[in-house]
Parts: C-alpha cells; structure tokens; sequence
C-alpha cells in the first residue's frame, strides 16, 4: 500500500510514518508536509533515508503538486492542519485556509484519480463539549471554537465527497493525544519542561476543563486499523475513556518530574473554553481495538523522552 500522508512532519503524522513504516513491509510512504512552525524534519528522523519513504517539502493547497502526488499513491491520510486552538483566538485565516481548503483540494485530486481510501482526521472537537455523557459518531456537530469549526467543515467536506462523488472517505474523531514529538506549545510538553526547568505552569481557569487522553502509539493503531478495515462512508470516534481534569493532568506531570505543586499558576481561562469532551468508542472497539497504554504508563516515557 503506497500512503500519502499530509503533516506527517507534525505531531501524529510523524507518529503515524514511524508507526506504518515499521508495521507493515509492504508500505510505502510519501509524506507532505509545508514544514509551518509545528512540523520538523527531526520528527522523522530514522525514515527519512529508508528507501520506502519520500519527504516532499510543500503545501496541501498546492493543486498542481497535489494532484501529482495523489495520482501516484494508493491512499491519502489527511492530517495537515494549523491545530493550536489559542492561534485560532488568536487569527482564524490560516486555519480556514489550511484545514478547509488545504483539505478541499486534496479530496479533488483523489476524486480525479480515483484512490482507494481517503482517511480524513479529525477531532473530538467537532461536538463542542458535553457536560454528561459522551458524543456518538451520528451526534450533530457543534464547534465552539475557530479551529474545531474549521475541522468541522473539513470533515462534513470530506464526508460530502463520498455521497455525491462516491470517493472512498472515512472519517476518524480523536481524542487529545500525547506523546513523542509534539510541538512545545501544547499543555502536556509545555509542562513537562517548564516544570523541569522551575518555571510557571500556566493553567487556564480553575483546571477543571475535563478531556480524554489517548497515548499518540495507540491513536496511530486506531488509524492504521480504520484506513485498513474501516468501513468507507463511516466514521470513527477514537477515544481512551480515560478522563482527566487539566489539574489531575498537572499534577501528575509536576510528580513525574519531581517539581513543586507551587509551580501552577492559574490563569485566565480560554475564550470559549469547552468543559469536557468525550466519546463513544464501540464503534472502532468493534474493530477489535482498544488503547494497550494506561495514561500514568504513557505519561511516565513522555515525560523521560521531553527531559532527554
Ligand atoms: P501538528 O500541528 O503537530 O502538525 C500539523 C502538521 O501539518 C505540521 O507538520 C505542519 O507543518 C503541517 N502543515 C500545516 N499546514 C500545512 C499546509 N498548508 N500544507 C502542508 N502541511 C501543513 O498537529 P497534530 O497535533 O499532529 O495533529 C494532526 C492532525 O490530527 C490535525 O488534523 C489535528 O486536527 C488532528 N487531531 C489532533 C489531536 C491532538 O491531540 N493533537 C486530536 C485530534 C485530532
């Protein structure tokens, strides 16, 4: 299987090169990536030379470029985005760009090429928050804030494609992941090296905001298993059920690293800031997957990989 990934020097993309490349003998993967702030060549390190992985430097709206590389794979993965919620308070411009757009055009160069799948990431963030209860794949969306909104359009554009072009789309929901190689400015790596370094943890409103926390290994399983054995036209929540308050998850950090409950400094919340999301996950459990890292597990080797 020849696999075009997009953002594969980022976060889960750069997981998910390494994840298939050592996986699966038969796949070959090219990887797309602008290399914006977030993405890094040093993601990749280990597969850059390996003769089954291209890295091509450019953008996803790209058409002319895009349209040569879907033409020359099996499969499209879908994970380039501007993704940093606090930058979308912030400007909303690239983001409706990138994550609309940039995704626009890649489901026209793999309908005009006819690809066997296209797996089209998104988000948890899609359903705004819930404070009981979990969200199931057929609950409306509900983005509450710029970038979930632009995923959101991503996704009922790609979901759109397979109803009236009928391009072979799955959709995948996830959960926060965390992990090796996530861009410094999300919370968990933000922590772990301020805490090491003695610095200010900065904690938006009371630390109560509730999310699900999914170890990026088992987020990339997820993937793989949807693109392999999923079922075209569905989607698939990925989520751990292992809830924790943005404090617990302090905390936690502060007592891996060995640094002072004194640290956290509560902030002024986030504009718009959801309470709580979480996801009905039998649909991709019926798949026969379920997350193989406890949080506190995962958590320890994340916590040794950013101080290394
Ligand atoms: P990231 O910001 O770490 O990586 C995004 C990558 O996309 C970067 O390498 C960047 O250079 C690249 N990129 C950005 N704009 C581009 C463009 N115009 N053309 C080509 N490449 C471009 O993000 P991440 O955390 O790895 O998230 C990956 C995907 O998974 C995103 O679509 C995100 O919405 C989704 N997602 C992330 C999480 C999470 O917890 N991180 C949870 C659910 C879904």
């Amino acid at each position: 299987m020849r696999i075009l990934v997009t953002g594969g020097a980022g976060f889960i993309g750069s997981n998910f090169v390494h994840y298939v490349l050592g996986e699966h003998d038969d796949a070959e993967v090219v990887t797309l990536d602008a290399l914006t702030y977030a993405g890094s060549r040093d993601n990749l390190e280990g597969v850059l030379d390996d003769p089954r992985h291209e890295f091509v430097r450019g953008d996803v709206r790209d058409q002319n470029l895009v349209t040569d590389l879907v033409a020359d794979v099996d499969v499209v993965v879908n994970f380039a985005a501007e993704s940093h919620v606090d930058r979308s308070i912030e400007g909303a411009k690239p983001f409706v760009s990138t994550n609309v757009q940039g995704t626009q055009t890649l489901l026209d160069a793999a309908k005009d090429a006819g690809i066997e799948r296209f797996l089209q990431v998104s988000t948890d963030e899609v359903y705004g928050q819930v404070l009981d209860g979990k969200f199931a794949e057929d609950d409306p969306l509900n983005p509450r804030n710029p970038y979930a909104a632009t995923k959101a359009g991503a996704d009922l554009l790609a979901q759109s494609y397979e109803t009236t072009h009928d391009l072979p789309v799955l959709v995948t929901r996830t959960c926060n992941n965390f992990g090796p190689r996530q861009h410094s400015e999300k919370l968990i790596p933000k922590f772990i090296q301020n805490a090491a370094a003695g610095e200010p943890l900065p904690l938006y409103g009371d630390g109560s905001n509730v999310r699900e926390w999914l170890y990026v290994e088992d987020n990339c399983r997820a993937l793989d298993l949807v693109l392999r054995d999923g079922k075209v036209g569905e989607v698939y929540n990925i989520g751990s059920h292992d809830e924790k308050t943005n404090l617990e998850v302090t905390e936690t950090i502060l007592d891996a690293v060995g640094a002072s409950d004194e640290l956290i400094e509560f902030v002024e919340d986030r504009a718009g800031h959801d309470q709580r999301y979480a996801l009905e996950s039998e649909k991709i459990q019926s798949l026969g997957w379920k997350p193989s890292y406890s949080f506190e597990d995962a958590l320890d080797s994340t916590v040794s990989y950013y101080l290394d």
